[in-house]
């Protein structure tokens, strides 16, 4: 299913004229390039560029919807950097070895990738969800394992604080996360509180100048390799959700009280780091208050509808994945003297895998494009945001196992990836919410429209 596309090939004749950006990387004088070429074509109406001045809060400044060429082309580059940088050997050692490629952070970052729903001021592309959708995915169809760290450090932290940070938090941490230097993560979950996540037990208590941090979070994603970590803790624990406040905690080596206390071993999403954290009495200054103290729970909520949109790509890469595997195996691999896929059975599978990314793709960019387009006072549903991940991840692992079993004994060796493809896609019925707790979230938004508490 890869393969470059009519928008790939007017890309490379267009690319001459843009010699001098040449010390811009690839993709991002490609971006700057297609919105230099969009102004003639598309004239922007004075009204619209009065209104871009009262921007979404969930937008950069001077944020507007890509075009769908626009969008093509990214996809296009997106795909020329996993040919280059994830190849199916970088995949499988990754997997393999459970460790990430640190090196391909500062790569990410040249060719532009962990900013896309950032401000252009602090180096991000401020191109919004559907880019940031189409990068995942791209980046999952590669390694599932690369694109979940990868959707941890730009969405649940660069995005986190492009929602929520200050000024002076944005031009601090910013450009250094999105050029790649620092690797951000984000630690809510801990041992004792998974889906019922404000049950938390870590602390947060006033000292001179700001906080003291004691308690242990779990499962985080990037939190052995993170430079800087929102980590949600207590500071009125009596209040409950209502005495939590979000912190941007700077974790580099040597950090004060700070520890990994381990790195964990997984089914699958093998190489994106998860860690177990502690925190021993970490100062956190008030400066690095993320939104207002004991508003936390409005951080993290808003953050979780946006985070599982843009998670849920991570599902339709894996589906792609799938797909890129058992296509063309189905159709060289013999038996009984004909192909494979010449019996019924499979293409019944090829016809269910292809038709359930299909669909799921529909979902998520649909919401990705609204989100995008109603940019001024943006809508986003609680319940499709959810809907697009739950659908999308369930539907992944189904492909994961139809993959295995369209290629037989093969399907169950290390040495394809088919097997590697479902392990990773069964994170994404757990992370970000488990699919039992998204079917609660999209009940409980038809309960509270037809008035009901819960
Ligand atoms: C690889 C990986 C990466 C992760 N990365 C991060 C990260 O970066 N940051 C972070 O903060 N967290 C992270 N998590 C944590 C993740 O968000 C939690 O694991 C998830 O929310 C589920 O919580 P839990 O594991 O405690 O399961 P539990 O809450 O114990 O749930 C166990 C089972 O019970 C079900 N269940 C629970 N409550 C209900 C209910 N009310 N109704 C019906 N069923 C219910 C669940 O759906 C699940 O099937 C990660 C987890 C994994 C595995």
């Amino acid at each position: 299913m890869r393969g470059s596309s009519a928008v790939g090939e007017v890309t490379e004749g267009a690319e001459r004229p843009f010699a001098a950006m040449a010390h811009l990387t690839t993709l991002r004088a490609a971006v700057l390039r297609t919105a230099a070429l969009r102004s003639p074509h598309t004239p922007r109406p004075a009204s619209l560029a009065t209104q871009r001045r009262h921007a979404s809060t969930k937008h950069p400044k001077g944020f507007s919807p890509p075009t769908q060429d626009e969008l093509e082309e990214l996809r296009e580059r997106t795909i020329d950097f996993t040919r280059r940088e994830i190849t199916p050997e970088v995949a499988q050692a990754t997997d393999h070895d459970n460790e990430f490629p640190h090196a391909m952070w500062k790569k990410l970052g040249d060719a532009g990738l962990l900013g896309v729903t950032a401000d252009e001021e602090y180096g991000g592309l401020s191109m919004g969800y559907q880019a940031h959708c189409v990068i995942l995915e791209e980046l999952s169809r590669a390694s599932g394992s690369i694109g979940l760290s990868y959707a941890a450090h730009s969405q649940l932290c660069v995005n986190q604080i492009m929602l929520n940070g200050n000024d002076e938090q944005k031009k601090k941490y910013l450009p250094g996360l999105v050029s790649g230097d620092t690797i951000g993560a984000l630690a809510m979950s801990e041992h004792s509180a998974g889906s019922d996540v404000v049950s938390m037990r870590m602390t947060a208590k006033p000292t001179d100048g700001g906080y003291h941090l004691n308690g242990t979070k779990m499962w985080i994603t990037n939190g052995p390799d993170a430079g800087l970590v929102v980590v949600y803790a207590k500071t009125e624990p009596e209040k409950g959700s209502k005495g939590m406040t979000a912190f941007l905690v700077e974790t580099p080596p040597g950090t004060q009280g700070f520890s990994v206390a381990r790195k964990l071993d997984k089914l699958g999403m093998r190489g994106s780091n998860t860690g177990e954290l502690l925190f021993d009495n970490v100062f956190v200054p008030s400066a690095n208050i993320l939104g207002t103290v004991n508003h936390g729970v409005k951080v993290l909520m808003e953050g979780l509808d946006l985070e599982r949109l843009v998670l849920s790509a991570g599902p339709l890469g894996l589906m792609q994945a799938a797909l890129d595997i058992t296509l063309p195996y189905v159709h060289e691999r013999k038996q009984f003297g004909v192909p494979l896929a010449s019996n019924q059975f499979i293409q019944g599978k090829l016809a269910d895998m292809y038709t359930k990314y299909r669909a799921s793709s529909a979902y998520t960019y649909t919401i990705a494009r609204a989100i995008d387009e109603s940019y001024e006072n943006p809508t986003i549903r609680t319940q499709d945001c959810a809907g697009a991940i739950l659908y999308a991840a369930e539907r992944a692992t189904e492909c994961g196992m139809d993959a295995i079993q369209c290629l037989g004994g093969m399907g169950y060796m290390s040495e394809m990836a088919a097997g590697r493809v479902m392990r990773d896609a069964k994170l994404y019925e757990i992370g970000a919410g488990t699919s039992e707790i998204r079917r609660m979230v999209i009940g409980r938004a038809f309960n509270k429209e037809y008035g009901l508490g819960r």
